[in-house]
């Protein structure tokens, strides 16, 4: 089996062609696919209509469960997140605020962040109207130096314009957020982490919420499996209920506004908010519906049946490519073990020639080329189908003899 019916059809309507992905669930090529599950649950959503709030608040308490934070809401992907939980953080509960945004003017503006854990995704906080106060030099970066931002210069960085303070999760991410979180505690301020592609392990679910965080974002369409606009912010009720307020499509009656008062609380605010930043990123019910299924699914298999499923696939790539004239290839192990081909001096092409020929070529691969300049493309299992290795080994074996 090549394509199946879908593909075809799809092709047919909108000439449109599939790629194999051997990238991993990166945006630009999609994501990953929904496991059956996933995409039966959401055809099943698309055939009825809901309460949003009250799709949200079942929402909260799935994601409750499986993250151990208070509350939590489905977003359109995990910058969304990192946008409704700065907006959160700035507005509270005051409906006022929240119709502001993003003119932060009298209110708390600045989001301390770490000068080394800054990247592009943090566009996301800026599009509320805060400003990032930099801290730390890293420089680790010198080579000889070993430093990086240290809790202390972050709570010198603290004054009372503070709103937040932003934490990008990494292996490498310094100071460790408990420290931060130690600081931020000692001056009341809420800490945000973007823990977007920290998944898996499993256990970094509760991770971020049990180191003290007080908003954590996820990826649904990364290594949840969800939708490929999806996403989870978890964390304190409060900032849930502000996040969500500044999410939904509020042009109701106040009267006629009956929310689950686990959720949202209707006593706890002077007035209706209106549509808020947040409504922007829109979240549909298909969305929410596929996310908690992949969700699930997600935390109930263990991480060591999640690596052998990749490992499986991975060596299928490897024998089928067997051993080429002009390029070495080594399975590369670790949470997710993967082929990595290293391109012999001798090759016709390139490592970046190479990524290049598989990408325009037929069938169209997309390979990990964060390493070319060293000569290595990367082959990420994550998001084969069971059909795709066979696939690969041919076109490699056509570029590499
Ligand atoms: C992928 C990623 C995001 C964005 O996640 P989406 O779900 O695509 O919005 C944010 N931050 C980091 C560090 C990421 O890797």
């Amino acid at each position: 089996m090549v394509y199946t019916l879908t593909t075809v059809s799809i092709y047919d309507q909108f000439g449109i062609r599939a790629i194999i992905n051997a990238k991993g669930s990166s945006t630009r090529v999609s994501g990953g696919f929904l496991a059956p599950d996933v995409t039966a649950a959401m055809t099943e959503a698309g055939q009825y209509c809901f309460d949003m709030a009250e799709l949200q608040a079942r929402a909260s308490t799935v994601i409750a469960e499986v993250t151990g934070a208070e509350a939590g809401c489905v977003t359109s992907g995990a910058a969304a997140g990192l946008l409704l939980g700065t907006a959160a953080c700035v507005a509270g509960l005051d409906p006022g605020k929240m119709g502001r945004l993003p003119d932060t003017r009298g209110m708390k503006n600045e989001v301390i962040m770490v000068r080394s854990q800054r990247n592009f995704y943090d566009h996301a906080v800026r599009a509320t109207g805060v400003k990032i106060v930099e801290v730390g030099l890293p420089d680790r970066y010198a080579g000889a130096g070993v430093r990086d931002a240290e809790a202390w210069e972050i709570a010198e960085a603290i004054t009372p314009n503070t709103a937040a303070i932003f934490y990008v999760a990494n292996g490498n991410a310094r100071p460790p957020l408990p420290e931060v979180i130690n600081v931020a505690r000692k001056a009341a301020v809420p800490v945000l982490v973007d823990a977007a592609a920290q998944l898996p392990p499993v256990s970094n679910l509760k991770r971020f919420i049990n180191e003290g965080a007080d908003l954590v974002a996820f990826s649904g369409g990364k290594a949840i499996g969800g939708p490929q606009g999806s996403g989870i912010l978890s964390g304190k009720h409060d900032l849930i209920m502000s996040a969500i307020l500044q999410n939904l499509d509020l042009d109701i009656d106040w009267d006629l506004w009956t929310p689950p008062p686990f959720f949202i609380d209707k006593a706890r605010l002077k007035g209706l908010p209106q549509h808020g930043i947040g409504r922007t990123c829109k979240v549909g019910k298909e969305t929410i519906i596929g996310l908690l299924v992949a969700l699930r699914q997600f935390a109930g298999e263990t991480d060591t049946a999640r690596q052998a499923r990749f490992r499986a696939t991975t060596n299928k790539l490897h024998a089928a490519t067997g051993s080429l004239r002009h390029a070495t290839v080594t399975v590369q192990d670790g949470t997710t073990p993967r082929m990595v081909l290293t391109v012999q001096p001798s090759a016709p092409a390139t490592a970046r020639e190479i990524c290049l020929a598989l990408q325009t070529g037929n069938p169209p691969i997309q390979a990990d080329p964060s390493r070319v300049d060293q000569g290595q493309i990367g082959f990420n299992p994550t998001c084969l189908r069971p059909e795709d290795p066979e696939r690969i080994a041919r076109r490699l074996r056509e570029l590499l003899g």
